[in-house]
């Protein structure tokens, strides 16, 4: 990656020449080189590497999907197919051109940049993890990527930072590991509820007096719900950064007014948005002004996720992800399975003015999007939307969803456990109602403990909580 004060402020036009440039230095110096899938897939495809030379020319890639990468059986060692292989020490020394034109890195390929030193995974929410090999160049970009998000969500070594993101091998927690190391604030890794557990997070929140607190979206609901309860105080809180699940603009605003409800100092909420195979995440300035990207790391494109067909300026599509400048686990045109809402802008941020390409509106699971068969034919279940319904409930705690078959209609089992103080027969009857109208399939809602609700969904356990279970094939 280059320098980020150059990179920020980069008109469009300039962005696509680099881009351009790192294209043709990624499929013609890496891929066709020493990437052994890649290298395999020009030649069954008859494509000739010398005529991508440059973004447009991507089209002529087929995607890579997620199924490309899962080790078929017996072959565990697959996934090594999609990394990089070291450069022979000879070949080091004969190359001696490269990276210069960039500045950053000097001349020549070093061989240590292809050496694996670390291994994160995917989260596997609906799939197997898949595992992401990092070399040190990867780990700089880590580091880099995190500081990025640090400048634009604007966070200094001054803010005193809670990490509960759950501490696994996956690059949520790493980047923000990395980014509070590089900027040098006081900063608690916590490892998440996993590790240290609701209780302490809170207790450390409160005596650290930070102003910061770093999690999945629902555990923050979760921990500002249950803040009474173990009797700690959030005065000093002062922003929340969410990331990792699904954070549409609603979840936004109700976390601002559980931060206000609880007594908080401010009520600012931001956003990051990882993607574990672009091995990196983005952070929004401000709520609802997009993910600023790294143009100089990965290159994102929008598709129509049935067609394929790339889309324009601002169409909501799958989000499509290019490696430009990364080594081990190398990926081109990867469909990542997120339905952006709002597309892609290359217009500069209207709120901070940096002119990075931005991926705007929702992030949506395509995952999550379920057929059902009803009593008048199929219908489309949208678990997206319904995390989105009963994230901003008030009179709901936690929560997770069933999707059963019985003969041959599908049904929604939906369990609650209401906030203290909800009348818990008036929400089963009214949340029950609320969805049969807009289910074409039955609905029904029951009630359930506090323990059982947390531990079915993982709460405490999990990287985030998984709220919705498709039953109907086990
Ligand atoms: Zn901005």
């Amino acid at each position: 990656m280059q320098a980020w004060n150059k990179i920020r402020r980069m008109p469009a036009a300039e962005i696509r020449k680099m881009q351009d440039d790192l294209v043709y230095k990624m499929v013609n110096e890496e891929l066709a080189v020493r990437h052994p899938y890649y290298r395999a897939l020009f030649k069954e495809a008859n494509i000739n590497p010398a005529e991508i030379k440059g973004v447009s020319d991507l089209s002529k890639l087929p995607f890579t999907e997620k199924k490309d990468l899962l080790p078929p059986e017996g072959e565990p060692l697959h996934p090594k197919k999609f990394v990089l292989e070291t450069p022979e020490e000879s070949e080091d020394k004969g190359k001696k051109k490269g990276f210069a034109l960039f500045g950053k890195k000097e001349a020549e390929t070093e061989c240590s940049d292809y050496r694996f030193q670390a291994l994160y995974f995917t989260a596997g929410r609906t799939e197997k993890p898949i595992p992401v090999e990092y070399t040190h160049y990867d780990l700089d970009n880590v580091r880099e990527a995190g500081l990025r998000t640090f400048d634009i969500l604007g966070l200094t070594r001054d803010d005193t930072l809670i990490n509960a993101f759950t501490f696994a091998p996956n690059v949520y927690f790493w980047q923000m590991f990395y980014s509070t190391i590089g900027i040098g604030s006081t900063a608690l890794q916590t490892g998440g509820g996993k590790v240290l557990g609701m209780e302490k997070i809170l207790k450390a929140l409160d005596s650290m007096e930070a102003p910061v607190l770093v999690a999945a979206p629902g555990y923050v609901r979760f921990a500002l719900q249950t803040l009474d309860h173990f009797g700690f105080s959030a005065a000093n809180l002062e922003r929340v950064v969410i990331g990792i699940d699904y954070a549409p603009m609603e979840a936004v605003e109700k976390l601002r007014k559980l931060m206000k409800s609880v007594g908080a100092k401010n009520d600012l909420v931001q956003r990051i948005y990882f993607i574990s195979e672009a091995k990196s995440g983005w952070a929004e300035c401000e709520p609802d002004f997009g993910y600023h990207t790294n143009p100089d790391h990965i290159l994102v494109e929008i598709v129509d996720p049935e067609s394929g067909v790339l889309l324009g300026e601002g169409e909501k599509g799958e989000v499509v992800i290019t490696h430009l400048d990364t080594r081990g686990t190398v990926l081109m045109r990867y469909k990542t399975g997120d339905i952006a809402t709002g597309g892609l802008t290359t217009e500069p941020c209207p709120n901070c003015k940096r002119t990075v390409p931005r991926i705007m509106g929702d992030i949506e699971r395509k995952s999550l999007v379920y057929d059902l068969k009803g009593r008048d034919g199929a219908f489309q279940f949208n678990g997206n939307h319904l995390r989105k319904k009963m994230f901003t409930r008030e009179d709901v705690l936690l929560w997770y969803v069933e999707l059963n078959r019985s003969g041959s209609e599908d049904n929604l089992k939906i369990v609650v456990k209401g906030t203290s103080g909800a009348d818990e027969a008036v929400l089963l009857k009214t949340l029950e109602q609320e969805l049969q109208a807009e289910y074409k399939v039955p609905v029904t809602v029951e009630s359930s403990t506090l323990d059982a609700v947390a531990d079915k969904i993982g709460m405490e356990k999990q990287i985030t909580e998984q709220t919705i279970f498709d039953n109907r094939n086990s």
